[in-house]
């Protein structure tokens, strides 16, 4: 099992004659060649050079929560497609279809109750984008409500509507101007932020700009705000406790729905169901998708109040493979693993053993500010002067994660910070080789 193909040189060669390679950096990819993945058991990956790799990020798109080689899962998937692979949408559903979402009606925050299933993360936030917009209209009072307001730095997806609240990546600019009446502010960042503030007061400060931006943009003309619970970009920007309530004051004074986008965080990464929890913040609409089927199947979902539902009539907004059967399985199969098996409170008690691991083997390196992290997502910022805490210019990053790379653990570079999103399942034993190779590599570069 696992054998490296013969090929290899033909793979690669074809990869380069029929493949696009989104958000690859070309002339990387030209150096290095592309990445052939061949098989992959527990928290390990094999590419097609034979080389067997630690793979802290659940995969590239941090989705494969349960790692893999998971039996369960892919047999929950063909037992539905040979008994009814799917049967489209509108009214009609694969019987599971609607236990799961009342499943997963039970896991969300509060009050939201009702899901509209889709097929990825980026149609669940455009799901979610009309879904207000149209409640807006539908229930009088904002009859032309189609800004809104999202923040700087957030990633919330690749189609246009989710691309238009998007800043992070710089995927937006070629897409200008996308969807009209979008709006960016500051987000809380932790350790340095541009106005040189301590988290805290500036998570006030950038709640309060919300508020002035409402009043800039007309209420009445405002549909909602959305926001990640924890931002990627930068390395897992953890927000103080105080910027979600002020966040939820401030959209409930104005009319304007909360939209939170779970799609990275959802379904355990944080050591809870959804990271809203740990900021006890309740969206009208919540998304989520990837580690929604343990990335066994394409899907993601959007969830909201009954109220907000109700007040519509027909929600005009439809996609053909909505709560396909295979989905269906993977979703109610993996919840079902993670109920059994503890995996949520394992990626918040060994997430928390990784963070110490983590904070003591870098402690002292004069290139690591910050080390945080919160259940199974993990994120160390790097800076060129503690003092100032200014980061790096130039690769120091990417070069501390090639090395790690070199030495068989894979992470990834995100801005002036290095992540790590392990399987929820990892093991203690595993997480100690990830945090020696890490310090290992820090030592090295710094
Ligand atoms: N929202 C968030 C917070 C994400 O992290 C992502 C993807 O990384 C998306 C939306 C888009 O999801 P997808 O790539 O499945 O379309």
């Amino acid at each position: 099992m696992n054998k490296p193909p013969e090929n290899i040189e033909a793979i690669n060669q074809a990869a380069f004659e029929h493949c696009i390679f989104p958000l690859a950096e070309m002339d990387a990819v030209r150096r290095d060649g592309p990445h052939i993945w061949v098989g992959g058991q527990g928290v390990e990956l094999t590419d097609n050079n034979g080389r067997t790799f630690l793979d802290m990020m659940s995969s590239h798109t941090r989705a494969n929560s349960l790692g893999y080689g998971n039996e369960e899962i892919p047999r929950a998937i063909y037992d539905q497609l040979v008994k009814l692979h799917y049967v489209g949408t509108v009214d009609n559903f694969v019987e599971p279809a609607v236990a799961l979402a009342e499943t997963i009606a039970g896991l969300a925050p509060g009050r939201l109750s009702n899901l509209m299933f889709v097929s990825g993360g980026s149609e669940a936030v455009e799901t979610a984008l009309k879904l207000a917009k149209q409640y807006q209209i539908d229930k009088g009072g904002k009859p032309r409500a189609y800004k809104v307001i999202s923040r700087w730095n957030a990633y919330h997806g690749s189609t246009m509507g989710a691309l238009s609240v998007t800043d992070w990546l710089g995927t937006r600019h070629v897409s200008e101007p996308g969807v009209p009446g979008t709006s960016l502010i500051p987000g809380p960042t932790r350790y340095r932020n541009p106005f040189g503030m301590e988290d805290e007061p500036y998570a006030d400060f950038c709640a309060a700009y919300l508020e002035q931006q409402i009043i800039h943009e007309g209420p009445e003309n405002v549909a909602a705000f959305i926001a990640e619970p924890i931002m990627q970009a930068h390395g897992v920007q953890i927000p103080p406790p105080n910027y979600f309530p002020k966040i939820r004051e401030i959209c409930d004074r104005h009319g304007v729905l909360l939209i939170i986008d779970e799609v990275i965080t959802g379904f355990g990464r944080t050591g809870a169901w959804f990271a809203s929890e740990h900021f006890g913040v309740e969206g009208d609409i919540m998304t989520m998708a990837k580690a929604m089927t343990a990335g066994y199947f394409p899907m993601g979902a959007a969830i909201t109040r009954k109220e907000i539902i109700e007040t519509i009539p027909m929600f005009r907004h439809v996609h053909t493979f909505s709560g396909h059967g295979g989905g269906v399985a993977a979703a109610t199969t993996n919840i079902a693993i993670c109920q059994r098996d503890g995996v949520i409170a394992n990626a918040r008690d060994n997430g928390r053993y990784f963070l110490d691991a983590l904070q003591s083997a870098l402690a002292g390196s004069p290139i690591v500010g910050d080390v945080r992290g919160l259940g199974m997502w993990l994120a160390i910022e790097f800076t060129a002067d503690k003092a100032t805490r200014q980061h790096f210019a130039d690769d120091t990053v990417k070069a501390v994660v090639q090395r790690m790379k070199d030495m068989g653990v894979l992470s990834s570079a995100i801005g002036n910070a290095m992540e790590m999103a392990p399987p929820l399942i990892t093991t203690r034993d595993q997480l100690d080789r990830a945090a020696e190779v890490t310090a290992e590599a820090v030592r090295d570069i710094a």
